[in-house]
């Protein structure tokens, strides 16, 4: 992982000091599919670590941490050295992105561990909600760098339901 952040932020490190969260869905059935795929550490776009998350969210609410949140891991393009993961398990089945992100919303016991999850992370490091977004608006972020010139194509957490966490995260305080 420091030799990714060399290559792509510039810095050898694998410390992670998290300023942001980007929400993501598996595109798996299981927690323990999505877990065997990031174990596997197969090369991602040539490089490696493979991809992981720090967290997966099961449909259930029950809540895996696979990678200690002071390490970086490889969930989203340009903002690696910054970004905690958090994968809920849902697939598309053929639908579209904001689909899958809707049958997370409205699924409580999910959506509930994420936003509790969330809220104690965002105490923990003082995130703000501002830096909690999707996989899909992540080229867009201020902070987003790549020194490769790597960008996204996953459509994961699109906007309008990234702010649809933001605005229940508001509620629950
Ligand atoms: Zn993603």
């Amino acid at each position: 992982m420091a030799q990714y952040s060399l290559r792509h932020y510039g810095v050898s490190s694998w410390q992670l000091s998290p300023s942001m969260i980007v929400l993501h869905f598996t595109e798996s059935d299981t927690a323990s599919s999505a877990r065997n795929t990031f174990a596997n550490d197969s090369p991602n776009l040539g490089e490696l670590p493979g991809t992981c998350a720090h967290y997966i969210v099961a449909q259930n609410g029950d809540v895996w941490q696979i990678v200690p949140t002071n390490i970086r891991c490889r969930h989203v393009i340009g903002l690696n050295d910054r970004a905690i993961g958090i994968e809920m398990v849902q697939r598309t089945y053929g639908h579209s992105s904001t689909w899958a992100d809707q049958q997370i919303l409205g699924r409580p016991a999910q959506i509930g561990a994420v936003l509790a999850l969330i809220r104690s992370l965002q105490r923990r490091y003082g995130i703000s909600s501002g830096n909690v977004i999707g996989h899909a608006m992540a080229n867009q972020a201020p902070q987003f760098r790549d020194l490769e010139g790597w960008r996204n194509d996953h459509t994961d957490w699109q906007t309008q339901d990234a702010l649809e966490v933001r605005r229940r995260l508001a509620a629950i305080r």
